[in-house]
């Protein structure tokens, strides 16, 4: 993997999520390159082969933060803070360090075990919350959409470590691929070490978009008619495969008094 220099640009960004206002993405662009990742269609370089890296991350971003109050900021929305190159360049450690340093906290997405290295800053911050995403049930299958991410298994138990600890935990159980993901089983899988647990469908838009292309050829090679089921479930999202997913999710919801977000 190739770890080029980026060029000065803003680190803080403005952030679609509710209630929080700003994120930050410790890369431009993510190593893990999971074949369905929304943001590959706005990739700046071919992931599996090249990522940036802010040369001067503490000293820009130190006075973007200077502009505005502490708060907490997101981490992982375009890419993962715990991608494999942060063990070495130890970006996102950098970045967890300044904010504790003034008053900031941090609100993280990962598909990484790495995060519990961070468990003595994370434990300092006002109220920081730690979410890993999972998709598959098996490892099997995860290898074939997401090939450079860790098994299911340690990213539970890293929310284990991190719940432990004293940390927030949450799960975003996401894309959620019609007749591949179970979702309730997962969702047994995770409950325990996540306070609030996040549902997600796979959601494409455009069925030239990259990710779609690499769907397609997964799909393909595995079965062929596999992707006859799955296409017009992707594309619609009034498809009754979701209404009956949303159905039996309220149920489980309902029954088991559990922390779900739905949305599907
Ligand atoms: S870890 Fe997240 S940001 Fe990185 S490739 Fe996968 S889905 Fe995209």
């Amino acid at each position: 993997m190739k770890v080029s220099e980026c060029t000065s640009r803003p680190i803080l960004a403005a952030c679609g999520l509710k209630d929080i206002d700003y994120q930050v993405d410790t890369y431009v662009g993510c190593e893990h390159y999971c074949y369905y990742c929304y943001a590959l269609p706005q990739a700046e370089t071919d992931w599996s082969k090249e990522i940036l890296i802010y040369n001067d991350i503490v000293d820009q971003l130190g006075k973007e933060l200077d502009e505005i109050p502490p708060q907490t900021i997101y981490m992982g929305y375009h890419t993962d803070p715990y991608q494999p190159c942060e063990a070495e360049y130890r970006q996102t450690r950098k970045v967890l360090a300044l904010f504790l340093k003034n008053g900031f906290s941090a609100s993280i997405l990962t598909k990484s075990d790495l995060v519990v290295r961070d468990i003595d800053i994370l434990k300092e911050m006002n109220a920081a919350a730690i979410s890993v995403s999972v998709a598959f049930n098996d490892n099997q299958t995860r290898r074939l959409f997401e090939a450079n991410t860790i098994d299911t298994e340690k990213r539970i138990a890293a929310l284990n470590k991190l719940k432990e600890a004293g940390v927030r935990t949450g799960a975003l159980l996401c894309p959620v691929i019609p007749y591949i993901t179970d979702a309730i089983q997962m969702i047994a899988m995770l409950e325990p070490y996540a306070d609030v647990i996040w549902i997600y469908g796979l959601s494409i838009n455009d069925r030239s978009g990259q990710n779609w292309l690499n769907i397609q050829k997964i799909l393909r090679d595995q079965s062929p008619t596999l992707i006859e089921q799955i296409e017009p479930v992707i594309f619609s999202k009034d498809h009754s495969y979701w209404a009956e997913l949303r159905e039996s999710l309220e149920m489980l919801k309902k029954d088991r008094k559990l922390n779900l977000n739905i949305h599907i």
